[in-house]
Protein backbone atom coordinates (compact mmCIF):
# COMPACT_ATOMS: atom_id res chain seq x y z
CA UNK A 1 0.00 0.00 0.00
CA UNK A 2 1.43 3.04 -1.08
CA UNK A 3 -0.28 5.91 1.06
CA UNK A 4 0.66 8.84 2.70
CA UNK A 5 -0.86 8.76 6.18
CA UNK A 6 -1.62 12.23 6.44
CA UNK A 7 -1.97 11.65 10.65
CA UNK A 8 1.63 9.35 10.79
CA UNK A 9 2.93 13.12 12.05
CA UNK A 10 0.51 14.10 14.54
CA UNK A 11 0.88 10.24 15.89
CA UNK A 12 4.79 10.95 16.48
CA UNK A 13 4.22 13.52 18.66
CA UNK A 14 0.88 12.03 21.13
CA UNK A 15 -0.61 9.07 21.85
CA UNK A 16 -2.18 6.97 18.96
CA UNK A 17 -6.10 7.33 19.41
CA UNK A 18 -8.08 4.64 18.17
CA UNK A 19 -9.46 6.25 15.20
CA UNK A 20 -5.64 6.66 14.34
CA UNK A 21 -5.45 2.94 14.97
CA UNK A 22 -8.27 1.64 13.21
CA UNK A 23 -6.89 3.36 10.35
CA UNK A 24 -3.41 1.91 10.43
CA UNK A 25 -4.33 -1.67 11.07
CA UNK A 26 -4.05 -2.50 7.40
CA UNK A 27 -0.92 -1.06 7.04
CA UNK A 28 0.63 -2.89 9.88
CA UNK A 29 -0.75 -6.19 9.10
CA UNK A 30 0.41 -5.28 5.45
CA UNK A 31 3.94 -4.44 7.44
CA UNK A 32 4.13 -1.43 5.88
CA UNK A 33 4.21 0.47 8.72
CA UNK A 34 7.25 2.91 9.53
CA UNK A 35 8.97 1.84 12.60
CA UNK A 36 7.89 4.79 14.54
CA UNK A 37 4.30 4.17 13.78
CA UNK A 38 4.56 -0.07 13.93
CA UNK A 39 5.69 0.74 18.00
CA UNK A 40 2.95 3.35 18.90
CA UNK A 41 0.38 1.17 17.09
CA UNK A 42 1.64 -2.29 19.09
CA UNK A 43 1.66 0.20 22.25
CA UNK A 44 -1.90 1.74 21.47
CA UNK A 45 -2.94 -2.15 20.72
CA UNK A 46 -1.51 -2.96 24.37
CA UNK A 47 -3.47 -0.44 26.32
CA UNK A 48 -6.50 -0.78 24.12
CA UNK A 49 -8.85 -3.86 24.45
CA UNK A 50 -11.08 -2.36 21.55
CA UNK A 51 -8.73 -1.83 18.67
CA UNK A 52 -7.14 -5.35 19.80
CA UNK A 53 -10.14 -6.94 19.36
CA UNK A 54 -10.78 -5.42 15.72
CA UNK A 55 -7.30 -6.32 14.94
CA UNK A 56 -7.91 -10.06 15.56
CA UNK A 57 -11.17 -9.60 13.52
CA UNK A 58 -9.17 -8.13 10.51
CA UNK A 59 -6.91 -11.30 10.95
CA UNK A 60 -9.63 -13.93 10.97
CA UNK A 61 -10.98 -12.21 7.73
CA UNK A 62 -6.97 -12.29 6.44
CA UNK A 63 -7.93 -15.89 7.26
CA UNK A 64 -10.75 -16.63 5.83
CA UNK A 65 -9.81 -14.54 2.68
CA UNK A 66 -6.40 -14.60 2.04
CA UNK A 67 -6.13 -11.04 1.93
CA UNK A 68 -7.30 -7.73 3.51
CA UNK A 69 -8.75 -4.59 1.47
CA UNK A 70 -9.67 -1.62 2.68
CA UNK A 71 -13.48 -2.30 2.18
CA UNK A 72 -13.27 -4.98 5.16
CA UNK A 73 -13.03 -2.00 6.88
CA UNK A 74 -16.24 -0.06 6.30
CA UNK A 75 -17.19 3.21 7.82
CA UNK A 76 -19.56 1.56 10.17
CA UNK A 77 -17.72 -1.17 11.73
CA UNK A 78 -15.01 1.96 12.64
CA UNK A 79 -17.75 4.09 14.21
CA UNK A 80 -18.98 0.87 15.80
CA UNK A 81 -15.66 0.49 17.61
CA UNK A 82 -15.55 3.84 18.19
CA UNK A 83 -18.87 3.72 20.37
CA UNK A 84 -17.48 0.61 21.93
CA UNK A 85 -14.59 2.72 22.81
CA UNK A 86 -16.06 5.62 24.62
CA UNK A 87 -18.71 3.68 26.53
CA UNK A 88 -15.81 1.55 27.84
CA UNK A 89 -14.07 4.71 28.76
CA UNK A 90 -16.75 6.40 30.35
CA UNK A 91 -17.35 3.27 32.50
CA UNK A 92 -14.22 3.05 33.57
CA UNK A 93 -14.24 7.66 34.61
CA UNK A 94 -17.20 6.25 36.90
CA UNK A 95 -15.69 3.76 38.46
ZN1 LIG B 1 -8.05 1.88 20.62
Amino acid sequence: MNVRWPWARRAARHDMTCREAVALVTAYLDGALEVREHDLLEQHLDECPHCSEHLKQIEATILLTGEVRAEHLDPLAREDLLDLYRRWRSERDRS
